[in-house]
């Protein structure tokens, strides 16, 4: 049997390594660690890979505020959903002219909320909302969500989202009678997308909009492209320059040499590879007997961090410090509910002789994990977090 190695470098690198786990020597698991050096890197290298791209950082994926600020002193826009987003972003000083509420799904009321702060470009998808929008956010510019179908994403976001462009296409029309200000549309691929020609499909509906609102008097010029880059997971993953490069091209292949404003909101992407969660093992149990894989309960699990290991679609790296032979567990967290399983199907190969106490770090875990952390099940608080340099 092959000894338990771990490729570190294909992930975080040393040096980002080295400084989580010398802040996490006197904590107490379980947490999640983010270091704002990745974010920053990841931040800067979008910008050099699509310079002409406007970058709108999806909050929900790491809301901290140390993030927060460091991506607006960059220049960073960003993406909210609700009205307490809002909040938070008002607070820490950021400009409502920086903002788009992103979530086609909303309350009369917190259109009227977010107006009166300054909002002024929203996301929908749904008559009714462009009517909600009229009404309380007169004059806004508003782009349109067209539906994809998620293929090829780890974490798909289709169907709930997004309308049939015929639909989209009456919808422009009517926020134009209705006196909004239709600028464009949006798309998101997938969250963790690995096919990168789903950009192109999305695209290619955008182009066929604008030119049938263009008939109608109606010029658009914004594309939203959404999320969709993804984080670095055990699945490989493509550079990010080949993502930035196919999709430039995909953007001049449909709308000629002169772009369109371009808009782009990492989430995953910008906080995934930044975050490492730091957790204990609570016990091993062979209780299959021999020749089975024994059971690893870890003091972390779907509900306080892992939610996405659902399905078990987002693959974590899991690294140990023991060596040596490696073996197949099957990993579960601590609550008294079967869901909270996190890996079985796919058998997590670690080293034979770990022992209950010991340390396991679970990279790339920077986004959605502490947002979908539950408050209070069987106690165990949400997931502690902190931010490092
Ligand atoms: C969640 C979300 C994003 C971020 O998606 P990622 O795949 O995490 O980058 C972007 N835009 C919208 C509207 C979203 O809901």
């Amino acid at each position: 049997m092959a000894g338990y190695s771990f490729d570190m470098e294909s992930y975080m690198t040393r040096e980002s390594f080295a400084k989580v786990k010398e802040f996490a020597a006197t904590k107490e698991t379980p947490f999640l660690v983010t270091s704002l050096g990745v974010v920053a890197r990841k931040y800067d290298e979008l910008r050099k890979f699509m310079p002409y791209a406007r970058v709108y950082y999806a909050i929900k994926a790491n809301p901290s505020e140390d993030v927060l600020r460091l991506l607006a002193a960059r220049g960073s826009c960003f993406d909210i959903a609700s009205v307490y987003e809002l909040d938070l972003v008002l607070r820490l000083g950021i400009p409502p002219d920086r903002l788009s509420l992103g979530n086609t799904i909303k309350k009369a009321r917190d259109i009227q909320y977010a107006y009166e702060r300054g909002v002024r470009l929203f996301a929908t998808d749904a008559e009714s909302d462009v009517r909600k929008l009229a009404r309380n956010a007169p004059g806004s510019d508003v782009f349109f969500r067209i539906l994809t179908n998620g293929l090829g994403a780890d974490w798909p976001l289709s169907r709930k989202f997004g309308a049939r462009p015929s639909v989209i296409f009456q919808n422009i029309l009517l926020a134009k009678e209705l006196g909004l200000n239709p600028r464009g549309v949006s798309f998101h691929v997938g969250s963790q997308q690995h096919d990168i020609t789903q950009w192109r499909a999305a695209l290619a509906t955008c182009k066929e909009l604008f030119d049938a609102a263009k008939e109608r008097g109606v010029v658009l010029d914004l594309v939203n492209m959404g999320g969709g880059f993804p984080a670095h997971y055990l699945s490989p993953v493509e550079k990010t320059s080949v993502y930035a490069d196919a999709v430039t091209g995909y953007l001049h292949e449909f709308f000629g040499p002169e772009l369109p404003r371009v808009v782009i909101e990492p989430g995953r992407y910008m906080a995934g590879d930044a975050g490492v969660l730091v957790t204990e093992v609570v016990m091993i149990s062979n209780k299959e007997g021999e020749g089975s894989a024994s059971w690893l309960y870890l003091d972390v699990g779907k509900f306080n961090g892992l939610i996405e290991t659902l399905d078990e679609s987002i693959k974590y790296p899991i690294y140990s410090e023991r060596t040596g032979e490696a073996r197949d567990y099957i990993i579960a967290g601590p609550t008294c509910d079967s869901l909270d399983i996190l890996y079985e199907k796919t058998s997590c190969r670690l080293p034979a002789n770990l022992e209950e106490g010991d340390r396991l770090y679970f990279l790339t875990t920077g986004a959605y994990t502490r947002t979908y952390s539950s408050i209070f099940f069987n106690g165990f608080p949400p997931l502690e977090s902190y931010v490092i340099e």
